[in-house]
């Protein structure tokens, strides 16, 4: 016997219980991709920390595989597992932002929706991700990047503090001075030092509105488009994110009815200044070559962090592959234009962020996140609904990845599919790894966290 029984678990737990036999258990268990159906044990939605405390306390001591939840959006399916316990942060959803000192705190299983909500009620942003029914509590420990990071920052580097329950279940601070080593290992290192119960951040005054929008180039003229893009954005101020997307046309409303479900390439951006200078800087990008469309307004940030949320919706079948690119050569960008001729389905894309800018000018070993100076992401994100397709999208995104490695180097842990634990590493420089898993062994030596991209402190 333990001394946390069953019986003490339920008797301390304020949140909700959930096991297979309760009618909110697949509404509960169920994450964003549908090529995982892990079926818990045990799911516990927790309403506090002490609550935190208590499941973390129950898994360690009854020898259960546990999982923690965010927002359930990692598309290797690590914020479930089978037949052990989750700890579901989806109650824990409290915010409050601190507008003279351009700070906000909110709880572990915040979805970003909800952070820029509150937060723009104060003209203010978080560095976060681009969709917006992500959580925070994911997206932060791996990095975090959007429109507004090449500016301010990743996600990890506005990160003033973490409130953490760890391995032993002890709610423990981290920050600059209080476990520093803790602090570090979370700014990169995902979810394998404990479970992140809030987080501080610092804020961005961007204002409500931001110039923005889709400009959608024809695809036939897209190796001149794509060589002209990579040397355009890399000249422009940080104030300026401009991305790049290849994929079938969604039915845009200024978009004409003939080109809807042809194959484009989408052209994204922010601009966080003035909207007449925003205009003349994006020209260039309309009058090379075909333009097809024009979405670009003022946009009020909440609907444009939200713009892309129905593309990626929850419940389809998904398998991403991703790299940091050393450089968009000609040759990777023959690459991607013979992969985007053959998309697998409809829904499938080819994504390039632009991720130069203050992100780079922060020293390598800063935090746990390598690959600062990494210029452009290739992320392939296969996406389909039928499972007679599996084989067929899974082979086209391993090709491609397999075609695009010549000029890679690196991975976004966030962007890993379950690739194995040599591609984890891959996610860091030796150095990095080597420090985050003396500090795993420190904060968690049995692996109790080890449904996720996974450090072992075996390794
Ligand atoms: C459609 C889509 C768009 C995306 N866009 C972006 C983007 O713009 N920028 C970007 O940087 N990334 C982006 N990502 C990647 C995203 O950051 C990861 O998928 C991330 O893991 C999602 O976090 P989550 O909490 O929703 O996921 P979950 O599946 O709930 O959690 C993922 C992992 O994080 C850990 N975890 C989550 N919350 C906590 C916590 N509070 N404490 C401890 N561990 C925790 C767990 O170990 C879990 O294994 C995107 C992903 C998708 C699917």
């Amino acid at each position: 016997m333990t001394k946390f029984t069953a019986e003490d678990f339920k008797s301390h737990f304020e949140g909700h219980i959930i096991t297979p036999a309760d009618e909110r258990y697949d509404a509960a268990r169920s994450i964003w991709n549908a090529m995982f159906d892990k079926k818990p044990a045990l799911i516990t939605q927790c309403k506090t920390t002490q609550d935190v405390v208590e499941a973390v306390n129950f898994a360690r001591e009854n020898d259960l595989l546990l999982a923690v939840k965010g927002g359930g959006h990692n598309s290797a399916g690590t914020g479930s597992c089978d037949n052990g316990l989750v700890i579901d942060l989806s109650l824990m959803q409290g915010i409050k932002v601190d507008p003279e000192n351009q700070k906000i705190t909110v709880q572990g299983g915040c979805l970003l929706s909800a952070i820029d909500a509150e937060a723009q009620k104060f003209g203010q942003a978080v560095s976060s991700g681009i969709i917006s029914h992500t959580g925070v509590g994911g997206l932060t420990l791996g990095g975090g990047f959007g429109w507004i990071s090449r500016k301010y920052g990743f996600s990890i580097d506005n990160l003033l503090e973490a409130e953490i329950v760890t391995a032993e279940g002890k709610i423990v601070k981290a920050n600059a001075t209080e476990n520093p080593d803790l602090f570090w290992a979370i700014r990169g290192g995902g979810g394998n030092f404990g479970v992140v119960t809030s987080f501080t951040f610092k804020t961005a005054s961007i204002g409500q509105q931001v110039y923005s929008g889709p400009i959608i180039k024809s695809f036939d003229n897209a190796k001149a488009y794509l060589q002209f893009h990579r040397d355009y954005v890399r000249n422009m101020s940080d104030d300026m994110t401009i991305w790049l997307v290849v994929r079938h046309a969604p039915p845009l409303p200024f978009l004409d009815a003939q080109h809807h479900g042809k194959l484009v390439v989408i052209v994204p951006f922010v601009w966080l200044g003035d909207e007449e200078e925003g205009k003349k800087l994006m020209q260039p990008i309309r009058d090379f070559g075909e333009t097809l469309g024009d979405g670009s307004a003022m946009h009020p940030w909440t609907a444009w962090q939200s713009a892309f949320d129905g593309l990626v919706t929850h419940g389809a079948r998904n398998y991403w592959k991703s790299h940091h690119l050393k450089s968009l050569s000609d040759a990777c960008i023959d690459s991607i234009i013979e992969y985007g001729n053959s998309l697998p389905t409809a829904e499938c894309e080819i994504f390039i962020p632009h991720m130069e800018g203050a992100p780079s000018r922060i020293a390598s070993d800063a935090t746990a996140f390598s690959f600062r100076q990494t210029p452009f992401l290739l992320n392939i994100h296969t996406r389909w609904r039928e499972e007679s397709d599996d084989e067929r999208a899974i082979e086209w995104a391993k090709n491609f990845h397999k075609a695009t490695e010549p000029f890679a180097q690196g991975v976004y842990v966030n962007f890993l599919s379950a690739e194995g634990d040599n591609r984890v590493k891959q996610a860091y420089t030796p150095e990095v790894w080597e420090k985050l898993v003396n500090c795993k062994k420190k904060w968690d030596p049995q692996n109790l966290f080890r449904v996720n991209q996974n450090i072992s402190p075996f390794s």
